[in-house]
C-alpha cells in the first residue's frame, strides 16, 4: 500500500452528556457549596474514636485550621506537607490550606526520613504536619517553620488542637482556577514517585465528572456513608471518597489503617454503603472466612480501582455480597485522577462487564494509540490510553521536560497503560507498557496471568515478572504465595497455567514466597521482585 492520510482520529466519549462543570470555584467552595443544606448531617465518622463530626463542625474546623495555618505564616502559594494516617485531622489540614489558596503535599508517614526529605525539599513545603511517633523523622529538615502533631507534641512541636484555637476568621484571598491546590506523588510503582500538580480546576473538574449532574456517573446520595480506608496520601481515597463525598453531602467513615476485622466491624456498625477498596482488599474480602462474621448487608456499591482487578476475583467477591453493584474506576495521578469509572454506579444504571475498568467520564476524550506509529486505533484494539480533558494535571512537579513527553501539544495525556475500548464503550486495562513481558516477538500481559494464579484454591497470592532468557529474551516466571494447608508444586502450577493460555504465555518457572511486595494502595512491586531475580541470578 503507498503511504497514505494517518486513519481517522477515534475519540471515544462518556454515554452521559457533558454537564456545566462550575470549574471556575476554589475546590474548597465547590466541595462546600451544599453546606446550608447539609450542616447537620454527618460528615466525618472517625473510627478509633466514634467521633462524629457534622458538616457545620467539619466546615467551622477546616476554616479554624485555615485560620490556624495563617498565623503560623502559611500563605497563598505556600506548601504545607501532610505525613498523616486517614484521620479528621487531614481533612481540616486539607481544605484549611485550600481555604488560604497554600497547596497540601501528602506522603505516607512510613516513608524514611530521606524519602521525605526529598519531598519536603522539591515540594517546597515549610510546615509539616504530622504523628509524634514521626518527628525523629524529619526534625532537622532545613527551611521548616513548624512541625504539628495531632497528638502529644514532643519539644518543640505544636499541638493541632493549638491551630484551631482561634475564630476560623481570616484574611479571604483571590483564588483563581488554575492555582495549585494539591501536589500529590504518584506511588512509584514503575520507578521513583513524581510530584504532580493539581490546580483547583483539576480537582473541581473531575469530582464533578464523578458526582454531578442529573445523572451522576457515581451516584453518591446525602444518606450514604463511604469507606475510607485506603490511605488519603493517595489520591484515589482522596479525590473518589473524601471529595466527593464532601460534594454530595455524605458520610465519610475514616479508618486509620486497614485490619480485616476492624474494618468489617466498622462496616456493619456504621452501615457502609459505598465501599472504595483495591485489589488486596478484594482478595482479602474474597478469601478470609471472617467476612462471614458480620453483616455486610448494607454495602451497596464495591468501587475497586489503582490497580487490575481479574473478572475471577471480581466474581469471588461478587458471590459474598450479592446486593452490591460491583465496579471499577481507572486512575492515575497525574490524570486527576479518574479516567474511567463504572456506569452502573450512575443514578440511571447501565450494565458493565466483569473485568471492565468502566466508560470514560464525561467532559472527557479518550483514545487508544499504536504506542510505534502514535496513530488512533479503533475498538477492540489494544494500545496506549491518553485521556484529555480539564481535569489532567499541570504537570510534574519542576519538570517541564517530563510535562511535556507526558501531555502532548495537543492537550492529550499519554497514561502508559495499554488497554481497549470495547463495542458497548467500556475500557479493559491490559497492562502497563513498562510491564509488558516481550516472549521473542510476543507480548504478555503479567496482570492475567496473576489473575489466573489467584484463582486457583491452593494459592493465596501471585505475580509474575519477567526473567531475563537468552534464547526468548525474556520468559514469564511466577511468585506464589501458597494457602496455609497446601503442597502444590511448580509443576502443578505450571500445567494449570499452560492448560488456560496460549504457548507463549505459559510460566518458566515458580518461585515459592511468604508474601507479595505490594505499596499501601495495593500495586504489587514488580521492579522489587525483578531485583530479586536479578539478585539470585548475579549470586
Ligand atoms: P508510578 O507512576 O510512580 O510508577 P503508579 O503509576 O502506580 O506509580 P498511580 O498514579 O498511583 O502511580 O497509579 C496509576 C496507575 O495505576 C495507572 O497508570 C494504571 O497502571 C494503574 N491503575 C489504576 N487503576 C487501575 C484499574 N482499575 N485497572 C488497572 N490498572 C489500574
Ligand atoms: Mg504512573
Amino acid at each position: 500500500q503507498p503511504i497514505s492520510a494517518p486513519p481517522e482520529l477515534t475519540i471515544f466519549r462518556s454515554k452521559l452528556p457533558d454537564i456545566p462543570l462550575p470549574n471556575h470555584l476554589p475546590l474548597h467552595t465547590y466541595c462546600f457549596e451544599h453546606l446550608p443544606e447539609c450542616r447537620d448531617l454527618p460528615c466525618l465518622i472517625i473510627s478509633n474514636s466514634g467521633k462524629t463530626y457534622t458538616y457545620a463542625e467539619t466546615h467551622l474546623l477546616c476554616r479554624k485550621a485555615a485560620c490556624g495555618l495563617s498565623k503560623l505564616g502559611i500563605a497563598k502559594g505556600d506548601r504545607v506537607m501532610v505525613l498523616l494516617q486517614n484521620s479528621a485531622e487531614y481533612v481540616f489540614a486539607f481544605m484549611g490550606a485550600s481555604m488560604l489558596g497554600a497547596v497540601t503535599t501528602a506522603a505516607n508517614p512510613f516513608l524514611t526520613s530521606a524519602e521525605i526529605l526529598k519531598q519536603f525539599k522539591s515540594s517546597g513545603a515549610k510546615l509539616i504536619i504530622t504523628h509524634a511517633a514521626y518527628v525523629d523523622k524529619i526534625r532537622n529538615f532545613e527551611g521548616m517553620t513548624a512541625i504539628v502533631t495531632v497528638d502529644e507534641p514532643p519539644e518543640g512541636c505544636l499541638h493541632f488542637s493549638h491551630i484551631l484555637e482561634n475564630d476560623g476568621k481570616f484574611e479571604e484571598v483571590e483564588i483563581d482556577s488554575e492555582d495549585p491546590v494539591a501536589m500529590p506523588y504518584s506511588s512509584g510503582t514503575t520507578g521513583l514517585p513524581k510530584g504532580v500538580v493539581l490546580t483547583h480546576k483539576s480537582l473541581v473538574s473531575s469530582v464533578a465528572q464523578q458526582v454531578d449532574g442529573e445523572d451522576p456517573n457515581l451516584y453518591v446520595k446525602r444518606d450514604d456513608v463511604l469507606l475510607c480506608v485506603l490511605p488519603l496520601f493517595h489520591i484515589f481515597s482522596l479525590n473518589s471518597v473524601l471529595l466527593c463525598a464532601l460534594r454530595a453531602g455524605a458520610a465519610v467513615f475514616i479508618m486509620p489503617k486497614f485490619e480485616i476485622n476492624t474494618m468489617l466491624a466498622g462496616i456493619e456498625k456504621h452501615r457502609v454503603t459505598i465501599a472504595a477498596v483495591v485489589p488486596p482488599l478484594v482478595l482479602a474480602m474474597a478469601k478470609s472466612p471472617e467476612v462471614e462474621k458480620y453483616d455486610l448487608g448494607s454495602i451497596r456499591i464495591v468501587l475497586s480501582g489503582a490497580a487490575p482487578l481479574g473478572k475471577e476475583l471480581q466474581e469471588a467477591l461478587r458471590n459474598r455480597l450479592p446486593q452490591a453493584v460491583f465496579g471499577q474506576g481507572y486512575g492515575m495521578t497525574e490524570a486527576g485522577p479518574v479516567l474511567s469509572m463504572c456506569p452502573a454506579f450512575a443514578k440511571n444504571p447501565t450494565p458493565a462487564k466483569s473485568g471492565s475498568c468502566g466508560t470514560v467520564v464525561r467532559n472527557a476524550e479518550l483514545k487508544v494509540i499504536d504506542p510505534e506509529t502514535g496513530f488512533s486505533l479503533g475498538r477492540n484494539q489494544p494500545g496506549e490510553i491518553c485521556i484529555r480533558g480539564p481535569q489532567i494535571m499541570k504537570g510534574y512537579l519542576n519538570d517541564p521536560e517530563a510535562t511535556a513527553t507526558t501531555i502532548d501539544i495537543e492537550g492529550w495525556l499519554h497514561t502508559g497503560d495499554i488497554g481497549f475500548v470495547d463495542d458497548d464503550d467500556e475500557v479493559f486495562i491490559v497492562d502497563r507498557v513498562k510491564e509488558l513481558i516481550k516472549f521473542k516477538g510476543f507480548q504478555v500481559p503479567p496482570a492475567e496471568l496473576d489473575s489466573l494464579l489467584i484463582n486457583h484454591p491452593s494459592i493465596t497470592d501471585a505475580a509474575v515478572v519477567p526473567q531475563i532468557d537468552e534464547a526468548a529474551g525474556e520468559v514469564p516466571v511466577a511468585f506464589v504465595v501458597r494457602t496455609n494447608d497446601s503442597d502444590i508444586t511448580e509443576e502443578a502450577i505450571k500445567e494449570y497455567i499452560s492448560k488456560q493460555v496460549v504457548f507463549y504465555k505459559r510460566l518458566h518457572k515458580v518461585y515459592f514466597i511468604h508474601a507479595i511486595p505490594k505499596s499501601p494502595t495495593g500495586k504489587i512491586l514488580r521492579k522489587d521482585l525483578r531485583a530479586k531475580l536479578a539478585a539470585a541470578s548475579a549470586a
